[in-house]
């Protein structure tokens, strides 16, 4: 039986992944200190003998004897990363180094949970993981995605120069069930907006793009990285490369919940990326992984979750 590490462990894409763990036999070491996640998505966990949970700040150095680790804490959603921006990038690079030097000092695998932020606002389509960005170092969203970057630049400095094993999964887009009511990104948002028959919030005119990634279909992807032998560094995008348009999914949930919601047009936040959508064709290869799930199926399972809930 494996111990992993996963930090971000309540929150959404953790609480999923520390599942799949635990049913695959591992024994795992769950922290967070609940910034952004909810003790709600770990409450059935807490009941396996094989998962423990720490309420930890990342920010603070951790030594804990584990056999993996899997890095996802930081808030990932636009409106709570710029609430406290200094605490995202110190989350994202303090907390980076605080887990590369745990991986240094046990000699275990690490495995980053970057993101197509790193990307920024692109001026390739779709983007390859040979694609450097176009961000904005001084935007609102900085905080995050040049966070983000840097700690890509750490794993591979640490890789590089104390010879620690890495595996950076840029993620794209993802949702599902556990995502928060209040979290304020694009699906969550529109499905609670519609359950309630309230107005659908459209930032801009809901031309710009993104592709949607199921849950399972990532955390299928991100164990599957993690079992790569050592040289399988990445980066390798993960998300689905279905790409659809904001305004189109305004009402394709509209049309799956039956809702009688209407748009309403807000203005873009800065620097919103225009359109995005992964080139899976390196995972597809290396991991021989690609996601199964259809955007309706998986929109289904969504709306079900926040029905139980709202
Ligand atoms: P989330 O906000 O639901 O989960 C993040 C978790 O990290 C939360 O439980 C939060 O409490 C915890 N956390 C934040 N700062 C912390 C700190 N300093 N110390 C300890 N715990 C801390 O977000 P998510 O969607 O589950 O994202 C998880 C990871 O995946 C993030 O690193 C995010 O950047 C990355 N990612 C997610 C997506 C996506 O679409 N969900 C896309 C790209 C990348
Ligand atoms: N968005 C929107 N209405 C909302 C929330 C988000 O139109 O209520 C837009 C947002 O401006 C962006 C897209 O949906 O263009 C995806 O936003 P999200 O915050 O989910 O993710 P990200 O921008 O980080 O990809």
């Amino acid at each position: 039986m494996k111990k992993i590490l996963v930090t971000g462990g309540a929150g959404f894409v953790g609480s999923h992944l520390c599942e799949k763990l635990l049913e695959l036999g591992n024994h795992i070491l769950c922290i967070d200190n609940y910034i952004t996640g909810n003790k709600k998505n770990i409450e059935t966990l807490l009941q396996n003998p094989h998962f423990e949970y720490k309420k930890h700040d990342i920010t603070v150095p951790l030594f804990v004897e584990v056999d993996e680790i899997y890095h996802l804490a930081c808030p990932a959603s636009p409106i709570h990363y710029q609430n406290d921006a200094v605490q995202t990038i110190k989350t994202a690079v303090l907390g980076s180094i605080n887990m590369l030097d745990l991986a240094k000092k046990i000699q275990k695998p690490i495995l980053q949970a970057s993101t197509s932020e790193v990307y920024g606002d692109p001026q390739e389509h779709p983007q390859n993981e040979s694609y450097w960005g176009h961000v904005n170092p001084i935007g609102t969203r900085a905080c995050y995605d040049e966070g983000k970057r840097c700690a890509e630049t750490l794993f591979f400095d640490y890789h590089r120069q104390h010879k620690v094993t890495i595996k950076v999964a840029r993620i794209f887009n993802t949702y599902g069930p556990n995502m928060a009511i209040h979290d304020g990104r694009v699906i969550s948002n529109f499905i609670t907006q519609a359950l309630q028959n309230k107005p659908i919030t459209i930032y801009g005119d809901g031309s710009q793009t993104r592709c949607f990634c199921f849950i399972n279909d990532l955390i299928t992807g991100l164990i599957s990285f993690m079992k790569k032998p050592k040289k399988t560094t990445g980066p390798i995008n993960l998300g689905n490369p279905h790409e659809i348009s904001i305004l189109e999914l305004a009402k394709k949930i509209i049309k799956l919940t039956q809702s009688s919601s209407t748009i309403n047009y807000k203005v873009l936040p800065d620097n919103d990326p225009k359109k995005r959508m992964p080139n899976i064709e390196l995972a597809k290869k290396s991991l021989k992984w690609e996601p199964s799930t259809h955007l309706d199926e998986g929109l289904i399972k969504t709306i079900t979750y926040f029905q139980n809930i709202i």
